[in-house]
Formats: structure tokens, sequence, C-alpha cells
């Protein structure tokens, strides 16, 4: 199976790039943000356990968001692998994750991480927040915590994977289409 992360802090172009490679590639998308907000918004016992995580901008703890993707992972069936986005966000995750994928004989084959510099993140936020409806978009004290928790408890999650020599650095500044041309480059060298 072609498991790849994709990795970078909030803001870094993630949820934009995974949507276009798991088309390109038949992928199946589990985005962990994107699953929590969806809870929320159906008010399941998850979404309302994670919204006050979500609302102050720090993460949802590890047990609830590592079942939640054990049982997303079955839906990959019909697929040719799944990109992870916004998970794994501590080493602890990045465990599970190995052990999760291990028990399918399908590791993780890549991690991506899209570098873009923090006052570019920021503006970024600020900016899809205009639209997204979601408050931890609007205020600047917690895209600070985000940014914060991202420095704190997931950059390690990077050299979890560089010490297993999956891990890569894409520029995550410029146009969307250049960036996604250079991660289908990098993907097609695993997958080949
Ligand atoms: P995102 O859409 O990836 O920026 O995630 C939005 C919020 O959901 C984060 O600020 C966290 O509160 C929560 N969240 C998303 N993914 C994770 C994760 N892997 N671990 C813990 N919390 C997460």
């Amino acid at each position: 199976m072609l498991n790849i992360i994709l990795f970078g802090p909030p803001g870094a172009g993630k949820g934009t790039q995974s949507e276009k490679l798991v088309n390109h590639f038949n992928l199946l998308h589990i985005s962990t943000g994107d699953l929590f907000r969806k809870h929320k918004k159906e008010n399941t016992e998850l979404g309302k356990l994670a919204q006050k995580y979500m609302d102050d901008g720090v993460l949802v703890p590890d047990e609830v968001t590592i079942q939640m993707v054990d049982e997303e992972i079955e839906n990959a069936k019909d697929k040719t692998g799944i990109i992870f986005d916004g998970f794994p966000r501590t080493v602890a995750q990045a465990e599970a994750l190995d052990q999760l994928l291990a028990k399918r004989d399908a590791p993780i084959r890549k991690m991506l991480a899209l570098e873009v510099s923090h006052e570019v993140l920021k503006q970024r936020i600020l900016e899809r927040g205009k639209t997204s409806g979601r408050v931890d978009d609007q205020d600047e004290a917690k895209i600070q915590t985000r940014i914060q928790e991202y420095e704190d408890k997931t950059l390690p999650v990077a050299n979890h994977y560089e010490k297993q020599g999956k891990f890569e650095s894409v520029n995550g500044v410029g146009e969307i289409d250049a960036i996604f041309d250079t991660l289908v480059e990098l993907i097609e060298t695993v997958s080949a």
C-alpha cells in the first residue's frame, strides 16, 4: 500500500495538497482535523470531547485520536493507499500508527514535510479564517498556540521518520500546482 504522511505546521497547505494527491493516486484521505470537525458538526460524544481542545488550539488526547484513526483505516480497502494529513502529531501517535500499519503489513512509505515560515503561516490562516468559519483560524492568539503546539509536540515526529529514512522536506511556498508536481514526483519514487 502507498501510505504517505503529509507533514507540516497548520497553514502549510496539507489539506489543499492532500485533496489533489488523493485524486491523482486513488488514496484514502485521513485528515484528523476534518474528522474531528465532522464529529463536532454531528454533535457526537467524540465531537463534544474534541471541541474544547480544538477551540483552544491545543491537541486532542492521543488515545482518542488514535482510536478514531484505527477505525478510519478500515475504509482504505478499495484504495491504493492512505494519505495521513494532520496525523501523527505526537511521537506517541507515530508509534501507534506504525503498529496499526504493521498489523496490516502496510508501513508508511514516506513522510513529506511542507516547509513554510511562521509569518506566512499566520497570514494564510487568518485569510482562511475569513471563509472557513473556523474559530481557531480567526484569533491570532489561538493561531500562535497552534504553532507552538506544533513546535513542542509535533516537530519530534519528523525525527521519528527521519530515523527510519522516510523523511523528505519540500518547499511549501509557491504555486499550488508546482508544489503538487514536486510531491507527485517524490511519491512516484516510492510507488515505482
Ligand atoms: P487541523 O485541521 O489539522 O489544523 O486540526 C484542527 C484541530 O484539531 C487541532 O488544533 C487539534 O485540536 C485537533 N487535531 C487535529 N488533528 C489532531 C491530532 N492528530 N492529534 C490531536 N489533535 C488533533
